[in-house]
């Protein structure tokens, strides 16, 4: 099928990185052509309709543009992602816009709603207790299909233990509920985690849905979420889309009157993205070497909140050879505030620049100002 992105686009680029982070002692660097690439190879499957980029990954406005010039829609969770999406893409027919919020307020459904966006409805409990917003409207349904699915506890959206979704026994309640407040429930969605990497994960998302698509005479899109996983460092496997794509084709072919939607938002731009922070100080502790950076889980929370590993180069000194296992850490006045664990990097000296692969997908949207430390701003090179 297609290519994987350029292994490592930025070791090709260092120089050019380096004179982005100019002066700075820290910085998100992004490739768009890597984005473009990968909403490219989305629009490929076959098996899919549509695909929504959950915007919740990375919501930087060229990074919109490049994915809404390439032709996906938005996947939208809360009021402030729709101002941005229709602020920067002010010409964007409305249908391209999704808008699946969870536990949200009354007054953000109804924004949505008078804008003309089609929305998620997680639960019973909304229908019945704001009927009068939905009625005459099409919706859609998140369903929990117990098929939960991650690189991560924290990202498992499905199951008896999450928050999310009607589970198959309380759809009789959710359809009455429709009924009654008068909305027409045009598709089911599912969304079971994030960073799967077995491609029969959105078969039995698809066969859930289809399962329970003949209680909604209505439906006529079965959206399965987003989840798509981008491999960690070179080493492991990507997600096989061409598997993907044949085990849904085969699904379609079962199910004529469905259309397959997707809303993947870490596979179009963890891998367009990387942290780039400067040597601070090098310490060793007993056993341990630490590298200290200029910024840590200020910018860049996953490893702290999920354990995820990210690959880290020193990348001033790119092929230099390993000089031992390091610990590479943050600022911030916390032990949880580590970049990576067990790096292999070379003899690191303060103000070297290192590189944190693969950090374009809930980087810096997940980034604050603890410590009141201004987290890593956002380049484009
Ligand atoms: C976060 C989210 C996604 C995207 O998840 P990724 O793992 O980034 O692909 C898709 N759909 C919903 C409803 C989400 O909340």
């Amino acid at each position: 099928m297609t290519q994987a992105p350029r292994e490592c686009w930025w070791r090709a680029r260092r120089a050019a990185l380096l004179a982005a982070l100019g002066p700075r002692d820290c910085a998100y660097a992004y490739d768009l052509a890597v984005v473009a690439q990968q909403a490219r190879r989305l629009l490929r499957l076959e098996s899919i309709a549509r695909v929504f980029y959950a915007m919740k990954a990375n919501p930087h406005p060229a990074i919109l543009n490049t994915i809404a010039a390439a032709g996906l829609g938005f996947e939208c969770v809360s009021r402030g992602e729709l101002e941005r999406v229709m602020a920067t893409l002010p010409a964007i027919d409305r249908s391209r816009i999704l808008f699946t919020p969870n536990f949200a307020s009354r007054a953000e459904y109804e924004f949505a709603l008078a804008q003309g966006l089609r929305v998620t409805v997680d639960n019973a409990w909304t229908l019945h207790a704001w009927g009068a917003i939905f009625r005459g409207r099409e919706i859609f349904l998140r369903l929990d299909t117990g098929l939960a699915h991650g690189h991560h506890e924290k990202v498992r959206t499905a199951g008896a233990g999450s928050k999310f979704g009607v589970p198959a026994a309380e759809l009789p309640e959710a359809r009455a509920a429709a009924l009654a407040c008068g909305a027409v429930v045009a598709g089911l969605h599912a969304h079971g985690g994030s960073g799967s990497f077995e491609p029969e994960h959105w078969l039995g998302a698809a066969r859930e849905l289809a399962a329970a698509a003949p209680q909604f005479p209505g439906v006529r899109v079965l959206n399965l979420g987003g989840g798509l996983g981008v491999p960690e460092t070179a080493a492991r496997p990507p997600l096989d889309l061409a598997a993907l794509d044949a085990s849904l084709r085969g699904f379609r072919t079962g199910h004529p009157p469905y259309e397959l939607w997707l809303e993947p938002g870490r596979f179009v731009v963890a891998e367009a993205g990387v942290l780039l922070a400067r040597v601070t100080q090098v310490k060793g502790k007993g056993e341990r070497r630490y590298v200290g950076v200029a910024t840590g889980m200020n910018s860049l929370l996953r490893p702290a909140l999920y354990g995820s590993r990210h690959e880290i180069v020193n990348l001033t000194r790119l092929d230099a050879p390993p000089a031992g296992r390091c610990t590479v850490v943050g600022p911030i006045c916390e032990s949880g505030d580590v970049l990576g664990e067990d790096c292999p990097l070379p003899a690191c000296a303060e103000g070297d620049v290192l590189l944190v692969a693969t950090a374009g997908a809930y980087g810096h949207a997940m980034s604050s100002h603890y410590n009141l430390r201004q987290p890593a701003e956002e380049l484009l090179v």
